[in-house]
C-alpha cells in the first residue's frame, strides 16, 4: 500500500511571522493524522522557524528548489547539504514555474534529482503538459517525456525514494482542475511508464501525486483515483483550515 503523501507549496508567499503564524494553525489540526505523510514547502527564509515550530510534529520540511551543485561559485543557489542543515527532508524540483520563469530544463532537473538522493533528500518531481500541449494532442509525449529525462540518474534501488507530482499546467493557480477520469488517464501512464524504468515491484510503490487547483472540495474525488497517491497543493496550502482538510481527505 501506498502511503498518501500531502504536500504545501507555499510558492513565494509569506514572510516569517506569517510562515510562523500558519504553521501555529496547522499543526493542532493535524496532529492527530497518521495514515497521510504531510510536508510544507516554505520559502528558504522561513525554513529555519519553520523547521523549529514543526520539530516533534509529523509535517515535514521541503524546499522548494534545490542546488544540483554541492558547493562554490553559484549565487544565488541554495545546496543540498545547506537544505539539509536547516531540517529539509524532501525538495520539490523541476515546478512549472521554475520551467516557465527560470529556465528549468529535464536536464536540470535530473542534475538537481541526483544532488538530492547523493544527500538523502526526498525530490518531489513535478511534470505536466501546458494546455497548448494537452489541445494539440502532446500531452503523454510531453509528461513521459519529462518524466524519464528527469529521472535520467536515478538507479532502480533508489527510485522508491523519489515522489512524482503530475501538474498539468493549465490547472495550476488557475481554479481549473483536471477531472478525476483526464488525472488518473494521465497517472496510469505515468505508472506504467516507472514500471517500465524500474520494474513493477518499485513502480507500484511510488507515490505520484496530483497538482492543480486541488482545494478541500475536490480532494477526496481526486485522491480517491487508483495511482493518485497524494497532491501537491499551491494556494489552498495557505490557509490552514483548507489545506488541513484535504490531507483529512486523504485518510
Ligand atoms: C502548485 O504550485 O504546485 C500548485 C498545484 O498550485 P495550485 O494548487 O495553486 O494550483
Amino acid at each position: 500500500m501506498r502511503k498518501p503523501f500531502i504536500a504545501g507549496n507555499w510558492k513565494m508567499n509569506n514572510t516569517r511571522e506569517a510562515a510562523k503564524a500558519l504553521v501555529n494553525a496547522l499543526v493542532p489540526l493535524v496532529a492527530d493524522v497518521e495514515t497521510v505523510e504531510m510536508a510544507v514547502a516554505p520559502t528558504f527564509t522561513c525554513l529555519q522557524d519553520v523547521a523549529e515550530l514543526l520539530r516533534g510534529t509529523r509535517i515535514e520540511l521541503s524546499a522548494q528548489n534545490i542546488s544540483y551543485a554541492a558547493k562554490g561559485a553559484y549565487t544565488g543557489e541554495i545546496s543540498a547539504d545547506m537544505l539539509k542543515d536547516v531540517g529539509c527532508t524532501h525538495a520539490i524540483i523541476g515546478h512549472s514555474e521554475r520551467r516557465q520563469f527560470f529556465g528549468e530544463t529535464d536536464e536540470g532537473v535530473a542534475r538537481r534529482v541526483r544532488a538530492a538522493l547523493d544527500n538523502d533528500i526526498v525530490p518531489i518531481v513535478c511534470i505536466g503538459e501546458s494546455l497548448a500541449e494537452r489541445e494539440s494532442g502532446k500531452t503523454f509525449d510531453v509528461v513521459l517525456g519529462q518524466l524519464v529525462n528527469g529521472l535520467a540518474s536515478v538507479k532502480r534501488e533508489e527510485a522508491a525514494r523519489v515522489v512524482v507530482a503530475y501538474e498539468p499546467v493549465w490547472a495550476i493557480g488557475t481554479g481549473k482542475t483536471a477531472t478525476p477520469d483526464q488525472a488518473q488517464e494521465v497517472h496510469a501512464a505515468i505508472r506504467a511508464k516507472l514500471n517500465e524504468l524500474f520494474g513493477a515491484e518499485v513502480g507500484e510503490a511510488m507515490r505520484i501525486q496530483y497538482g492543480g487547483s486541488v482545494k478541500a472540495s475536490n480532494a477526496k474525488e481526486l485522491l480517491g483515483q487508483k495511482d493518485i497517491d497524494g497532491a501537491l497543493v499551491g494556494g489552498a496550502s495557505l490557509v490552514a483550515e483548507d489545506f488541513a482538510a484535504i490531507i483529512k481527505a486523504a485518510i
